[in-house]
Formats: C-alpha cells, structure tokens, sequence
C-alpha cells in the first residue's frame, strides 16, 4: 500500500515568531523536511496594507518563524530567498513593505525576488490535460530547488478557497498572470503545479480570512498546518471548513492530474488540534461563492445583468474573472466608504451574452465588462450593438501577451471614462478586466473618489513602482 501524505495540524494561537518557528521547526523533523540547494519561500501578499488589506497576506512573524526554521533545518543551502509578485497590477515592493517583509529578509541574510522585476522564461508543460504548451514564470522560480509555500488561509470570491495550490497564481508576473484568469483559472492552477512542487508547506491559518481574499474579515483558527503535498493540504484544509473537497474545482482537477490525495481517508492527519474540534470551531466559517446578480442587486445603486457565458464547462457563469473582480473592487471602496452601494450613482454592470433589451432606469449609466460581452437592443431610445471580441484559451499566444503595467492601464481606463463620460454606457475590455480596472470603472461611473488615488495608498505605490520599473529594465541585462 502506497504511503498516505500526512498533514500536521498544530495550534498556535498568536504570531510569535519564536513559537512559530519551534511549531515549524518539529514539523519540518517530522516530515522528514530537509531543505538544500537554492531555496524560496513563496508566500501570499496578493496585497498588503495596515489600513485597507491588513488580514489579506502571510503575516511576517509567520514567514520569520519559517525562514528561522528553514536555517535550522537545511542541509547544504546554496541561497535563501523569498519570492512572490503581488496581485491587482500594485507593485510587489509596495506589498512587500507594507508587509513588513524587508525588516524580516534582511534579519536571515535572504535574498528578495520581486517577480515583477524579473526575466520571465517559458516552461514547458507535459500534463496531457494541461491547456498550454509552455507557461512563463519568473527566472528564479526556474532555477528554484526547494518551494517552500507559505500560503495564507482565505475564501476567495473567484474559487471559494486559496490554500496551497492557489498561491500558485502568485508565481507569474501581470503580463502572464491575467491570461487564461477567466472561466479556465481552475485549469490554469492545475498547471500551475507542473512548475515546481512545494516540498514543503506551512499554511498561515493563525487569523484566517472569510469572504472576500483582498479584503477578508479576520477569523482566528489559531492553528498551522503543514504538508508535503499540496492535493492533501487543500483536501484537509476544505474540511476544516466544513467543505467537500469535490466543490474546490481545482483541487479536484489537480488531483485528477495525479498530483495527489483529494480523499480524506488517502492524508494522515497529525498534530495537536483535532480536525473535529476545527470542524466544530469553524461552522460558521462565511464564504462568497456567490453570483453578482444575486449579491448586488439588492442593496443599493449597482445591479447586474448576467448573460451566458462562451465556454462549454460553465456556460451559466464566469468564476474566475470579472464578476469576481466587481466583487473585490466594491470591498476595496467599502474600506473607506461603508455606504459605496448607496453613495454611487446608478450603474448596471452588464457581462456575458445577453439577450433582449436592457431595462434600465432613468438615470442609470451601463458598463458592459468584458471581451466576452456582446449585447443587441436599445438604450435610451437609440439601439447599440457591443460585439464579443472573446478568444478561447488556444486562440491566445502566452508568448504575445499584453503588458499590464498599472500605469498604463491607469491610463487606459480614465480615458475610456473620460471620452465617453456623456454617453450611457461605457465599454471595458479585458478578459477578465482587472480589479485595478474595475476600481476606476466605478469611480467613473458612480462619480466618487477613485480609491486608486487614495493618498495614503498612492505615494508609496507609485514610488514603488517607479523603483520596479528601474530594476525591471536593469535586470534585463545582469
Ligand atoms: S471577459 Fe470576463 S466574464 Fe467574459 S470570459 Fe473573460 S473573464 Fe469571464
């Protein structure tokens, strides 16, 4: 009988960088974890910041207990290093910072990976189920020879879940990241994993996230897990929050790919805290795998008119990209305005193919979101035509990809909003339109302050993000 994968599941209760590293420090001895070679430890900072995202990303002491950990316990290390590029198009350093993160590198003699600012190469993929050929990824992510993978505990609106396999989309840069992001994100995270494998995960579920992943509300779990195989991680990690297995889509097509256990009675479960007492401390764990129109249309100045949708396996919605893109960009303004819903003017988001006219009220402005978008009939008396200009998954060439970069997109979209500010809908193209995208959209639309332009939140990205564009050009020649 093959041997099952085993997950430790230990309580800590605070982040304490020394207990988290003594947590990990035996975990990593019974998994029989030794690190060699070039290291990284990969961990979620999709974003970072005390005021808007503190509960979003890997916590620092969790990442100093891990890389005190990882000197412990290595054997013949060539480099140290932590890597990651964040999400929604903000440079990496200005997560990173945000997060603590630089104080805590510098402390273990790590090296930084911003992968933003790095030389993406191709992989080649040999899954026979995989739906590309070749995937980019970040050069150091290739010459990578132990992932350690520190993933944070959230919901998420797109999967229902981020665990281990999902921190995956944080391996590629914006320009690679964004393709195949819309109905196929399950699939993309499955192929995902034919880059590298993490030889060892440590899972932050110390203060979990519900809800939404860029904005969750903290739940405290008070407990790490920690795995060698990232199929049993996320199995165990569902259950721990009441959930089948099955409903985490990639989790089932990655295990159908034979990366690992999707089964409960195929994992070990070791450790301190029983998964039953988890089960029964986290029932009321609140997930949002929930369509727009049923999300927003009844509380305030935002209603959604969902169509159907171009690709076979999920004609009815689109999880993995703009919907789920509204949803976080609503929760960014709901950090600083609680009332957005109420505050904004009237807008109809239209996305997908829809049919017959649009039913609107008199003052309400219509967004038609996404490539896949197309509409025939009338609006305000005049009739209007939006064409989907979709391409499915093969139609798309990984290595003629578009940039992007926040800055141009910045630009992009206030002009879109600008130039068409006096006619009664407005276009967005993208497959999936960004959150980045989505934020100035309804800023636009629903004539409030654009959380973009946040002071507090622009400086630093911006200079951020002129200090990537340096060392993005620079690293193209060393
Ligand atoms: S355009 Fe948006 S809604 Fe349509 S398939 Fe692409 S990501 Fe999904």
């Amino acid at each position: 009988m093959p041997k099952k994968h085993k997950v430790l599941l230990i309580r800590c209760a605070s982040y304490d960088p020394g207990k988290i590293s003594g947590i990990i420090k035996e975990g990593m001895q019974e998994l029989g974890v030794k690190p060699y070679g070039r290291v990284m430890l990969k961990p979620n900072v999709v974003i970072a910041h005390k005021d808007y995202f503190p509960h979003a990303y890997t916590r620092s002491e969790f990442l100093e207990g891990t890389l005190d950990a990882t000197k412990h316990q290595s054997e013949n290390i060539k480099e140290l290093s932590v890597g990651e590029r964040s999400g929604i198009t903000i440079p990496t350093r200005f997560s990173f910072k945000n997060a603590r993160y630089p104080q805590v590198i510098k402390k273990y003699k790590a090296k930084t990976y911003y992968f933003d600012e790095e030389r993406q190469v191709p992989v080649k993929l040999m899954n026979e189920h995989a739906i590309r050929n070749n995937i980019f990824v970040p050069e150091s992510i290739s010459k990578t020879d132990f992932l350690i993978n520190l993933p944070k505990f959230k919901a998420h609106p797109w999967t229902r879940m981020t665990l281990s396999l999902k921190n995956y989309i944080g391996i590629q840069d914006d320009r690679h990241r964004l393709v195949d992001h819309n109905q196929f994100l399950e699939h993309k995270i499955a192929d995902l994993q034919e880059v590298i494998p993490s030889k060892f995960i440590a899972v932050d579920a110390i203060i979990a996230g519900e809800k939404m992943m860029l904005t969750p509300d903290p739940f405290p779990m008070g407990v790490i897990m920690m795995g060698t195989n990232s199929c049993a991680i996320d199995t165990v990690g569902c259950h721990m929050v009441n959930m089948d297995p099955n409903t985490l889509i990639h989790l089932k097509i990655t295990a159908q790919r034979g990366y690992g256990p999707i089964d409960i009675n195929d994992i070990e479960i070791g450790g301190d805290f029983p998964l039953e007492e988890l089960q029964e401390n986290n029932k009321n764990f609140r997930f949002c795998l929930e369509r727009i129109d049923n999300y927003f249309n009844v509380k305030g100045n935002l209603t959604c008119t969902v169509g159907t949708f171009p690709e076979q396996h999920s004609r009815d919605y689109c999880w993995g990209g703009c919907p789920g893109s509204l949803q976080e960009s609503i929760h960014i303004y709901k950090t600083a305005h609680p009332d957005v819903l109420k505050k904004i003017k009237k807008i109809r988001y239209v996305v997908g193919q829809v049919e017959g006219d649009l039913d609107l009220q008199e003052d309400e402005r219509v967004l038609f979101a996404g490539n896949c978008t197309s509409y025939k009939g009338k609006l305000n008396g005049s009739f209007v035509t939006i064409n989907s200009t979709y391409k499915t998954s093969s139609e798309i060439n990984v290595r003629k990809t578009k940039s992007n970069d926040m800055v141009k997109r910045t630009f992009i979209t206030m002009k879109n909003v600008l130039f068409n500010r006096k006619k009664r809908y407005l276009r967005a193209k993208g497959c999936p339109v960004s959150v980045a995208d989505h934020v100035h959209y309804i800023s636009g639309l629903g004539d409030i302050p654009n959380m973009n332009f946040e002071p507090k939140l622009m400086l630093l990205s911006n200079l951020a993000y002129l200090q990537m564009r340096i060392m993005r050009f620079l690293n193209r020649f060393f």
